[in-house]
């Protein structure tokens, strides 16, 4: 699917994911899916959560148990492949990256996006975040319906439809 569409398939995407119960607290979902020799995710955890092996090549591999969700991966991954999700009682909370202009500002409503780039909803910007360390991704955090969890990826703004 990716490599004829340039978009995984809705079991590629899910296979990317924790158990619902995991995800009651914040985790990574890495969503790298080719062997190509790249490894920031893995030397910028923290708490050691991602592993590629000594093969450089591998695709990254996440600990639930030790991911905190704290989004350091998310910035750090030059392929803008990893999300932070975290399942709340009807909403999903994401820590996305997001490195276009105009800059999210907390309060806003944006478009929620698909893996296709179509829009499947609303979200809701919770928090901005760009700290000198992030070198220009901005990590933003968001709020979707439940039934996107598996769906959003990304935002785009509404004054651009
Ligand atoms: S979210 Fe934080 S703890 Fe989890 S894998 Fe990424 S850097 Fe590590
Ligand atoms: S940093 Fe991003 S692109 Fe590179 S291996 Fe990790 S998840 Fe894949």
């Amino acid at each position: 699917m990716l490599n004829q569409y340039g978009y995984p398939s809705p079991e590629q995407v899910k296979s990317k994911f924790p158990s619902l119960e995991i995800l009651v607290k914040p985790k990574a979902i890495v969503e790298c899916y080719e062997k190509i020799p790249c490894n920031p995710c893995s030397t910028s955890c923290p708490f050691k959560a991602i592993t590629i092996g000594e093969d450089i090549n591998n695709t990254p591999v996440v600990d639930f148990d030790k991911c905190t969700g704290c989004g350091i991966c998310v910035y750090s991954c030059p392929g803008l492949a990893i999300t932070v999700c975290e399942v709340l009682e009807d909403k999903v909370r994401f820590k996305i990256p997001y490195e276009f202009l105009p800059i999210p500002k907390q309060g806003e409503l944006w478009h929620a996006v698909n893996r296709k780039g179509e829009v499947i909803g609303e979200a809701y910007i919770e928090k901005v975040t760009l700290t000198p360390r992030q070198d220009k991704t901005q990590l933003v955090q968001v709020l979707v319906d439940k039934e996107l969890l598996y769906e959003f990826v990304t935002i785009r703004s509404q004054d651009y439809e």
